[in-house]
């Protein structure tokens, strides 16, 4: 097996591999704002040998090594509005200034960071000995993962046509479970697909000491949170995984008026997209009812945004790469059969616009037993080591389960012909 030859050298990038992370750590960017960190990434993957271009704000290297299957793995590097609290000597003091012209924190509290230091350390580990393997390497760093249009925006701006057509696409993310130095996979549904959708109802505005001469939107909003509650209880099979949060709920200024209007804020997940469509339906028709059987004088506004597809990793490549890691990690880093997670992702929408199957696995950032801190805190600190190495060689490992000189591959084609 080549990809101990490969990993050979992961020690001898390790010390700028991990100034690579602390940097990338105290200089976050948002979402659609991640100059500095492709122009970094850019320069790295350069120096190493591929050949680089900028798409849709972010930025993809392709480097060849003869025939052979062509692999696409890809990181996410944005950031988010968040204050960090870690109290690390490389924590981010940044402001950055929003899409709504808003001067925000900036922190690394998705570990986002990780996955770019990860994917350059395991280009640069492609490019140090390329004898080791046969094909393309295509190191893919694509910007806005945090508002679900970063994918997107990369395959809207001609990625397909740019880069050569994958036959299988990796991904992977920083998660608090499993452990730190562990990687985790399963089959199927992997990350939920996601959806949020603003609500506007109208009511009529009056004195609060008049209620019967209003339309009352706060005690309409009241009824629609209450009422949704009933669409994951009572029409959704309890054998279906589904969630419908309401998150914010905006209603009028001061004590004695009746506002015009109520906004609410809903956020859905689901690993099932007839259960997504059941979900934005039932709560389209509940709103409606609710405004209906409460006389608003106009129909509610509601819109669907900020939406992600689910990611349902292929069987066969996912098995293939279960196999890679058991056989170099070993039994006891390797969680096989790791729960479906409710959080979502928008990496699948870049094998979907090639057509390639993919896999898509979480690697721990946090040592058994000590503290663990979720992802979008303001505490999110992964450890360094064995966090980074563990992501740098499952990049590797994953993508040698196609690339190896030295394997037989008779095909690479997901069971499903995806
Ligand atoms: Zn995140
Ligand atoms: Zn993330």
């Amino acid at each position: 097996m080549s990809v101990g030859r490969l990993l050979a050298n992961v020690e001898s990038i390790e010390s700028w591999q991990v100034d690579l992370y602390r940097h990338l750590h105290s200089h976050p960017e948002l979402s659609f704002q991640e100059r500095e960190t492709a122009v970094t990434v850019g320069r790295h993957l350069r120096d190493a040998g591929f050949a680089v271009q900028e798409v849709g704000g972010g930025v993809v290297g392709v480097l060849r090594h003869g025939a052979g299957p062509t692999v696409l793995v890809r990181a996410d590097m944005d950031a988010l509005p968040v204050l960090e609290d870690t109290g690390l000597p490389y924590a981010s003091t940044r402001t950055m200034v929003d899409a709504s012209g808003a001067t925000v924190p900036v922190m690394h509290a998705c570990g986002h960071d990780m996955h770019v230091a990860a994917a350059v350390g395991a280009a640069a580990l492609f490019a140090a000995d390329r004898s080791a393997w046969r094909g393309t390497y295509i190191a893919l760093f694509q910007p806005a993962e945090e508002n679900a249009g970063g994918a997107r925006a990369m395959v809207d701006a001609g990625l397909v046509s740019l880069v050569p057509r994958p036959d299988v696409c990796l991904g992977q993310h920083v998660l608090t479970f499993p452990d730190a130095g562990q990687v985790g996979t399963r089959r199927g549904p992997m990350l939920s697909t996601a959806a949020s959708i603003r609500v506007v109802v109208h009511g009529s505005g009056s004195h609060g000491s008049m209620p019967h001469l209003s339309v009352d939107p706060v005690v309409l909003a009241s009824s629609i949170v209450m009422r949704l509650q009933t669409i994951v209880s009572r029409e959704v099979s309890p054998f279906d995984f589904a969630v419908v949060t309401v998150g914010s709920i905006t209603a009028g200024s001061t004590a004695n008026i009746i506002p015009a209007s109520a906004r609410l804020l809903l956020n859905i997940r689901a690993y099932d997209a007839q259960v997504r469509d059941h979900l934005v339906e039932a709560i389209s028709r509940m709103v409606r009812a609710e405004c209906a059987a409460s006389r608003a004088p106009r129909e509610p506004e509601i819109e669907v945004y900020d939406t992600y597809p689910l990611t349902d990793n292929d069987p066969a490549v996912t098995d293939r790469v279960t196999a890679a890691f058991l056989d170099h990690f070993g039994r006891e880093r390797v969680v096989a059969e790791m729960p479906p997670a409710t959080a979502s992702e928008d990496f699948s929408t870049i094998p979907g616009a090639f057509g390639a199957p993919y896999t898509y696995w979480g690697f721990g950032g946090f040592p058994s037993g000590g503290p663990s801190v979720p992802n979008h805190n303001p505490g999110f600190a992964p450890v360094i080591q064995p966090t980074l190495r563990t992501g740098t060689e499952a990049l590797v490992v994953a993508a040698m389960a196609y690339l190896d000189a030295d394997a037989d591959v008779p095909s690479v084609r997901g069971a499903d012909g995806r």
